[in-house]
C-alpha cells in the first residue's frame, strides 16, 4: 500500500494544537563541544534512590558508573559520567522538575573529554541469554526518554503472568509536543538503531508484533523506516502505522488505542492491554548499550521558543548546564525571555532558572516570550465541562480541583486522580485559566507521600 492512502489512527477526546515545530522539523542534529564542567543528577529514575561511587578529586572516563543503587532492586538504574574529568563537587543542585538533587560535578579535562572512555564491551543480544540483555540494559542506564524516566529493563521483564498475554511492542514516535522535534531527528538519523532497539526488546519479551507509531505530519519517515525493517528481515513482524496529529497522541495510552484499538484500565499499565510502549530515543539507546558498548551519557534534545535565537536539533552531554552552551548553539534572547520550559508547553515543566542541567529525560528546552506565553489570572470555575469533554483519559479535571482545594486527598482518587497522565488538555481548554494539571501535578505527589 502507499503511504498516502494509508489508514490513520486516532483516539477520541484530543486536541489540535498549534504546533510550532516548523523552524527545527527536518534540521540535522548538531552536536555541541563538550562544555568545561557537567552537573549530573544522581537520580535520573523513577526508583529507588542511587548513590555516589565517586569521591571529590578522582578521575573518571566518559562512560564510567559514577552512582548507583546500593542495593540493586528492580527499580534502579546507575549513572555514568558524560565527559572525561575531575569531580570537583558533589552536593544539592536544582534539577528539571524543579527540586533539589545530589549531583556529581565533573570538571571536563580539556584534551580528552570526549575520547577517554569507558564503555561497555560490545554484546550480541541475539546469542547472549535474556537475563544478561536486560542487566546490559540496567548497566546502560536507560531510562524512559520521553517522560519520568521509567528504567527500560523493567518495561521489558514484566511479571510471568503478564508476560503471556503481550503480543504487541510500541516503538512511540507520535512526538506530538509542540516545538518538539527531537523523535523525529533521532528517526531520521538512526533508523537502523532504532530497528536494532526493536529486535533486541522482541528477543528478550518473546513478543512477536512490533509496531512503530507516528504521526502523520512525520510521514516522510515512512519510506526509511520501512526500508531498515526490511533489511533486518522483519517485514513479516514489524509495521509503521500513521496517526493523527492529535494532542496527546503519543501518551501511552492514546497511542495503545490508536494502535491497537484496547483501552488501558482504570490504575492499570500499558501490559494490562497486551503492550509495552518503548520511547524511539529509548530504543536507539538499548540498540547503542549492545553494539557501542555505550551507556546513557548524551541525548538528542530540541532547543526551540520565540526566545531562542538558534532553535535547532542538538545531541548534548547529560549534565550540561543551560548557559554553559556556547552561544552557537544555543542564543538566547533574554529581554524577550518570559518562560523556560523543560519539556513542551503542555507537558513540560516551567523553570525560573537556566542553571539546571540537561537530563536523560530532557526532550527539549522551550524559550517563550510574552506573546508565546498565557499569564492569565486565574478565574472562578463556570462549570462549563470544557475539561471533562476534552480530557482524553475520560476524567472529571472539575471534580478533582475541587476535592484537591478542599484537601480532600481520596475524593480526588476517587474522581480518577492516579489516571490522570499530566496532559494539560483540561487547563489549554479552561475558560478561566484554572491551572488545573498543575495541581494534580502537586496531589499526586501528596498522594505518593502519604503512600510512604
Ligand atoms: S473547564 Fe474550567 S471552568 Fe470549565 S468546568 Fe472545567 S474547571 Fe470549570
Ligand atoms: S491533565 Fe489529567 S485530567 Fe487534565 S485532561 Fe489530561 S489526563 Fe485529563
Amino acid at each position: 500500500m502507499e503511504s498516502t492512502e494509508r489508514k490513520i489512527r486516532t483516539f477520541k477526546r484530543g486536541l489540535r494544537l498549534p504546533m510550532h515545530k516548523t523552524v527545527t522539523e527536518g534540521k540535522a542534529v548538531e552536536t555541541a563541544p563538550a562544555p568545561k564542567q557537567v552537573v549530573i543528577p544522581v537520580n535520573q529514575h523513577f526508583g529507588a534512590p542511587n548513590q555516589a561511587l565517586v569521591k571529590v578529586g578522582d578521575y573518571v572516563k566518559r562512560g564510567q558508573k559514577i552512582a548507583d543503587a546500593a542495593k540493586t532492586g528492580t527499580m534502579t538504574v546507575p549513572v555514568h559520567a558524560s565527559v572525561a574529568g575531575v569531580v570537583k563537587k558533589i552536593e544539592m543542585h536544582l534539577q528539571s522538575n524543579n527540586t533539589l538533587g545530589l549531583c556529581v560535578f565533573i570538571e571536563a579535562d580539556p584534551e580528552k573529554a570526549d575520547s577517554d572512555t569507558d564503555f561497555m564491551l560490545s554484546l550480541d543480544p541475539q546469542t547472549i541469554s535474556k537475563e544478561d540483555c536486560l542487566t546490559r540494559i540496567r548497566e546502560a542506564g536507560i531510562v524512559g526518554m520521553g517522560g519520568a524516566g521509567f528504567p527500560s529493563y523493567v518495561k521489558l521483564s514484566p511479571p510471568v503472568e503478564k508476560l503471556g498475554k503481550i503480543d504487541t511492542i510500541i516503538a512511540d514516535g507520535a512526538e506530538c509536543e509542540p516545538y518538539l522535534t527531537t523523535d523525529e531527528a533521532v528517526m531520521t538519523e538512526k533508523p537502523h538503531r532504532l530497528v536494532q532497539g526493536i529486535a533486541i526488546s522482541m528477543r528478550i519479551t518473546g513478543v512477536k508484533r512490533a509496531i512503530i507509531g507516528i504521526e502523520d505530519n512525520k510521514k516522510r519517515l515512512i519510506p526509511m523506516l520501512e526500508r531498515e525493517i526490511r533489511l533486518a528481515g522483519l517485514e513479516d513482524a514489524v509495521t509503521v502505522e500513521l496517526c493523527r496529529t492529535y494532542y496527546p497522541q503519543g501518551g501511552e495510552k492514546m497511542l495503545i488505542t490508536a494502535l491497537t484499538g484496547r483501552e488501558v484500565p482504570s490504575g492499570g499499565l500499558p501490559m494490562d492491554a497486551g503492550c509495552i510502549v518503548q520511547n524511539v530515543g529509548s530504543l536507539v539507546a538499548i540498540a547503542e548499550a549492545f553494539y557501542l558498548g555505550k551507556p546513557l551519557i548524551d541525548r538528542d534534545l530540541t532547543v526551540s521558543g520565540d526566545a531562542c535565537c538558534t532553535p535547532k536539533n542538538i545531541r548534548a552531554p547529560i549534565g550540561t548546564i543551560l548557559t554553559d552552551l556556547p552561544e552557537i548553539f544555543m542564543k538566547i534572547d533574554h529581554h524577550s525571555l518570559r518562560k523556560v520550559l523543560f519539556g513542551g508547553p503542555m507537558m513540560g515543566v516551567s523553570t525560573a532558572t537556566l542553571d539546571i542541567p540537561i537530563q536523560k529525560n530532557t526532550s527539549g528546552i522551550v524559550l517563550m516570550t510574552d506573546a508565546e506565553t498565557v499569564f492569565d489570572v486565574e478565574g472562578p470555575c463556570i462549570h462549563c465541562s470544557r475539561c471533562i469533554r476534552n480530557c482524553p483519559c475520560r476524567l472529571s479535571p472539575a471534580l478533582m480541583n475541587i476535592a484537591l482545594e478542599s484537601g480532600d486527598l481520596d475524593d480526588a482518587v476517587r474522581a480518577g486522580l492516579m489516571d490522570c497522565i499530566e496532559c494539560g488538555s483540561c487547563t489549554y481548554v479552561c475558560p478561566s485559566r484554572i491551572k488545573l494539571v498543575q495541581r494534580f501535578r502537586v496531589g499526586k505527589q501528596r498522594l505518593r507521600q502519604r503512600l510512604k
